[in-house]
């Protein structure tokens, strides 16, 4: 007796094999004949199986007769061609094994169509909806690629820390961490005392692994860190979350022409492995979510990015008739109305922004000739706006201590990163992409929270 997945039981080349398959029930119908189909899914793609089980099973009247969707059962049986439209087999059970049972009256899930939000409050369920499930299969697939794409590269996955002690990454608030008890903090405006706290200072989690990554990158040369980062903002959109996880290589020796070449390669590649790996999950964003996904994503593979400095960006929002609600003007932090516009109506496909103000920039960001821009790039793509940043770091000792000065940081608290410079400096560029923008891009999905198992917003954090 075989024991082997949904996925393979569907495949015509399981016909003829006694097998046994786990998983949920989706559907029961009973059929005038005496027997029932069961819709059998365990996960392992989209489609469920089609079991047929026979009037004459020992079981069936006690117990086949009422199984209901949520239902979990192991069936034993032969596989069949089918000749029902959609599948290539199924499975005339010789025996179905009811190992637990749901009962109708109170399983969330018993309704076939909820709203997204709706089963946000059970994401303890919703990975056996098709659409979570989806979700789940293209976010493997893509985390996947990445480290594919990587280690096919020559880099070095490097694993960076979570919680840090520099707590001003240059990429917003941050989340304290901290053993202090805060219901017996002084209340009378005494500071805290620090020095008592676990590492004796105040520590974060962090918001990137950037900094860390260069470290790792002036030595060994090409690196990426793939893990979870932190941002304390309150930002309730669509598009942001409080815990993402960001892909971040870092690369000894690359300017920012060659950083954007990497984004433009690494976008294609898991853009492309998403339509050849998940065909199937694919198919179904595209019918239930986005008409456009899979078109979009299969141009985007063939085309080339362009690459448009933020000066020439700005000439285009400032002349292209449109109302904007925050102005445009040099010097100000494009909004995502803007990058939309330029992303979805001027251009009509991926933008590579770049040389963008100093003054919008962190001080880690390579200075420009000009003085006044430096070389950053944001990677902007239609429904999502920016879902790439990065740039080329400053490797001028005496430029970083004054961009530093300006942003009114003490080198000295940045003394590792300042020796990266002292000793052996080498130009050097790098960016991050977040897992899930990428993902919520890929499938078509609107809310950034349908695409990360347990998402964490301000105020939300039940799981
Ligand atoms: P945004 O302007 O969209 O808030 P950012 O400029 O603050 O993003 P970066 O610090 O450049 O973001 O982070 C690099 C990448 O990480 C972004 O391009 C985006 O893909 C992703 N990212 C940033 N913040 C979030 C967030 N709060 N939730 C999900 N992904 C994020
Ligand atoms: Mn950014």
């Amino acid at each position: 007796m075989e024991k082997i997945s949904v996925k393979d039981a569907r495949q015509a080349a399981a016909i003829g094999k006694t097998v046994t398959v786990r998983g949920w029930i989706r559907t029961r119908r009973d059929s005038k004949g005496g027997f029932s189909f069961l819709e059998v899914n365990d996960g392992s793609s989209l489609a469920s199986l089609q079991v047929i089980a026979d009037g004459n099973l020992p079981n069936y009247e006690s117990e086949v007769k009422h199984l209901v969707a949520g239902c979990s059962v192991a069936v034993e049986g032969e596989v069949k061609a089918s000749g029902g439209k959609g599948q290539a087999t199924e499975v005339a059970a010789r025996k179905v094994t009811v190992l637990g049972g749901a009962d109708p009256e109170s399983y969330p899930l018993q309704k076939k169509q909820h709203s997204l939000e709706k089963l946000r409050e059970w994401a303890h369920l919703r990975p056996r909806t098709n659409t979570f499930g989806a979700v789940t299969r293209v976010r493997n697939c893509v985390s996947r690629s990445i480290h594919n794409f990587f280690q096919e590269d020559g880099f070095l996955y490097i694993h960076t820390p979570i919680i840090t002690a520099s707590d001003c990454e240059g990429a917003g608030a941050m989340f304290r961490v901290t053993t202090l008890e805060l219901d017996k903090l002084p209340r009378d405006g005494s500071p805290i005392k620090n020095e008592l706290d676990f590492f004796g200072k105040p520590t974060y989690l962090t918001v990137s692994g950037q900094l860390e990554g260069e470290i790792f990158a002036c030595s060994l040369g090409r690196i990426y860190t793939f893990g979870p980062t932190f941002r304390a903002e309150n930002s309730n959109t669509s598009r942001h979350l409080s815990e993402f996880w960001m892909v971040e290589p870092e690369v000894a020796f690359n300017d920012l022409g060659d950083n954007m070449d990497l984004a433009e390669r690494f976008l294609k590649r898991i853009f492309k492995d998403a339509l050849d790996q998940c065909p199937e999950d694919m198919a179904f964003f595209n019918e239930h979510y986005d008409k456009t996904t899979i078109e979009t994503l299969q141009k985007i593979v063939a085309s080339d990015f362009r690459r448009v400095p933020y000066t020439e960006a700005v000439e285009i929002l400032e002349r292209c008739g449109e109302t904007f609600e925050f102005p445009v003007k040099w010097g100000v932090d494009l909004q995502s109305e803007h990058e939309r516009y330029l992303t979805e109506k001027h251009f009509q496909g991926p933008v590579i922004l770049y040389d963008y103000p100093r003054t919008l920039k962190p001080f880690y960001m390579r200075v420009n000739d000009d003085g006044r821009t430096v070389r950053a790039m944001d990677v902007l793509v239609p429904k999502v706006g920016e879902i790439i940043g990065g740039s080329q770091r400053e490797e001028r000792l005496d430029v970083l201590t004054g961009r530093m000065a300006e942003q009114h940081l003490r080198p000295e608290d940045y003394w590792w990163y300042c020796d990266l410079r002292r000793y052996g400096t080498v130009p050097h560029a790098g960016f991050g992409l977040g897992l899930e923008r990428a993902v919520q891009f890929i499938t078509g999905m609107a809310n950034i929270r349908d695409v990360i198992p347990f998402p964490r917003t301000p105020g939300s954090a039940e799981f």
